[in-house]
């Protein structure tokens, strides 16, 4: 004893390959919330804005696509609330800086936005100290990713799948979106078609992973979306 101290009195923060953090120090975040159609997620994105508000912080919401057409978030269990639609032109850094204050943005279906905007919320985050909570889809009709969910994936903080009980008509967990056309799934076609699909022909189906693939639909399959919003879907 009395020689110098062992290596392993030094505070750990010494040993470590992490920087010390300034106490007190929050940075924003930015999260991504992704899963299959009807899972909940715009759902979910109003609820945010509500518990974010309450709390006195002053946030943003935003869409693009949204089912009903206009900018709103409309959420399939009937709740809605008006929202800024994100144009392909729109510079989301321009958006917020324009405001007085914003402390967070809800961005709802951002699988939807250009990679120049990803990029943007991530200049939110980090240059601004805007807190970006994304909801949106993983993947599309062919379960190839969305280059901006991609993007998403490569730089939110967080990524979470939400699975709210949305099953194939297996009981699988439902995983990704499948595309009916004229009662048959679809394999190639335009990544995106706007706005719902109710009275058209071609429509959306969750499936599990194993029944996207092999392009099963299952026996008399009808999704809460054929038939109808607010009608129970029979799985
Ligand atoms: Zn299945």
């Amino acid at each position: 004893m009395g020689q110098a101290k062992p290596l392993s009195w030094r505070p750990v923060t010494e040993l470590s390959a992490l920087s010390a953090v300034p106490s007190g120090a929050r940075d924003a975040v930015l999260k991504f919330y992704f899963g299959p159609m009807d899972c909940g997620k715009s759902t979910l994105a109003l609820q945010m804005n509500y518990n974010h508000g309450r709390q006195g912080r002053r946030g943003l919401v935003l869409t693009k696509h949204d089912r009903s057409g206009g900018p709103k978030v409309t959420s399939r269990i009937g709740l809605g609330l008006e929202a800024i639609e994100v144009e392909d032109s729109v510079d989301l850094v321009r958006l917020v800086t324009a405001h007085d204050r914003i402390d967070y943005l809800i961005c709802d279906e951002a699988c939807f936005y250009t990679v120049e905007q990803i990029e943007q919320l991530a200049d939110l985050v980090d240059g601004h100290g805007v807190d970006v909570y994304a909801f949106g889809l993983a993947s599309d009709f062919r379960s190839v990713m969305f280059p901006a969910a991609k993007r998403l994936f490569e730089l939110a903080d967080e990524v979470c799948r939400l699975q709210v009980e949305v099953l194939c008509w297996c009981g699988r967990p439902g995983q990704l979106n499948a595309r009916i056309v004229g009662g048959a799934m679809a394999r190639t076609g335009e990544q995106v078609v706007i706005g719902d699909t109710d009275a058209a022909h071609v429509r959306y189906q969750v499936l599990c992973r194993r029944h996207h693939r092999a392009g099963q639909l299952g026996e008399g399959a009808l999704s809460p979306l054929e038939a109808g919003p607010g009608a129970p879907g029979r799985l």
